[in-house]
């Protein structure tokens, strides 16, 4: 089993002998209710690092007030078990007042990369995420930090912060996992009833869709958009967005170019599922 700490003080004594011995450390951090996706990421870190730190927490400042903090998965024991089925070593599991001590009055707002998408659909959402990845970067002071491609646009914001701010912490992204039908795993899909998770694998039919129409030489943003929605509508989704952006600055794209990421976020009965995928263009057809 890891070896479960819950304070700044306890974590930074644990990592003192692996940084004394010039050992590289690397962090995974997470909401906990951990699923293949997180341990792909940890599988990551255990590969490029000598010790790997899970981080596990809730953060209720990056939910919004009418969004399910108060009934997020929280299943530390199964998720000791699965990270010891995978070599970590360390988790850091604090809570609410070892992270928010009280008088907490600084706050990370990162500019234009957290404006659109999820930015826009969830006020505060990353002023909340930056702040908690910031705090938990200098907590541990690991070499190499690993997220997931399927929350996009929150690596990119990260990958933001940590240039405008010289943290010293090496950012990798991983692929996204998938289910065998294709749905992108997450901590959310336990709240699908079996029928509305047939309908979210919509999800990835539509960026599917979507890269099918791009590889058929479609380069009318709005079209594939239409398509995509169509999908998703069809499968009684509620959308908040749908859409092909630049991957570097999440931008819109019309038409399209070059490589171009396409991003959804929908609720599937209330649940919000997001995912994206980025559509290559065959080498012949990008404009230089
Ligand atoms: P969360 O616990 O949902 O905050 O996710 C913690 C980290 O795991 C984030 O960097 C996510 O992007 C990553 N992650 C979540 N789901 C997946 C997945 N299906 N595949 C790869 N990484 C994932």
């Amino acid at each position: 089993m890891p070896r479960v700490l819950t304070t700044v003080s306890e974590i930074r004594a644990a990592l003192l002998p692996y940084r004394r011995a010039g050992q590289r450390i690397g962090l995974v951090p997470t909401m906990g209710a951990l699923h293949d996706g997180h341990l792909s990421l940890v599988r990551a870190s255990k590969a490029a690092c000598d010790v790997t730190v899970v981080w596990i927490y809730v953060n209720p400042s990056q939910f919004g007030p009418h969004e399910d903090l108060s009934k997020y998965p929280r299943t530390l024991p199964a998720d000791l078990e699965k990270l010891a089925g995978c070599g970590a070593e360390l988790v850091m599991a604090p809570g609410d007042a070892e992270v928010y001590r009280p008088g907490h009055a600084t706050w990370i707002e990162v500019g234009a990369i957290a404006e659109p998408l999820e930015g826009r659909c969830r006020p505060g959402h990353f002023r909340g995420v930056a702040t908690v990845v910031l705090k938990l970067l200098n907590m541990i002071q690991a070499d190499v930090a690993f997220f997931g491609q399927k929350d996009y646009q929150q690596a990119a914001v990260i990958r933001r912060m940590v240039a405008d701010l010289d943290v010293p912490t090496e950012i990798r992204v991983c692929p996204i996992v998938r289910e065998p039908d294709g749905l992108a795993m997450s901590s959310r899909n336990v709240y699908l009833s079996p029928d509305a998770r047939r309908r979210a694998t919509a999800l990835w039919q539509s960026l599917e869709l979507a890269r099918q129409l791009v590889a058929g030489g479609e380069r009318d943003a709005g079209s594939i958009i239409r398509t995509m929605t169509q999908t998703l509508v069809a499968a009684a989704a509620t959308i908040d967005y749908v859409a092909l952006v630049d991957p570097g600055s999440l931008a819109a794209v019309d038409p399209i170019t070059g490589p171009t990421l396409a991003v959804l976020a929908v609720k599937i009965d209330g649940t919000r599922l997001i995912d994206n995928a980025l559509l290559e263009l065959p080498y012949s057809s990008r404009s230089t």
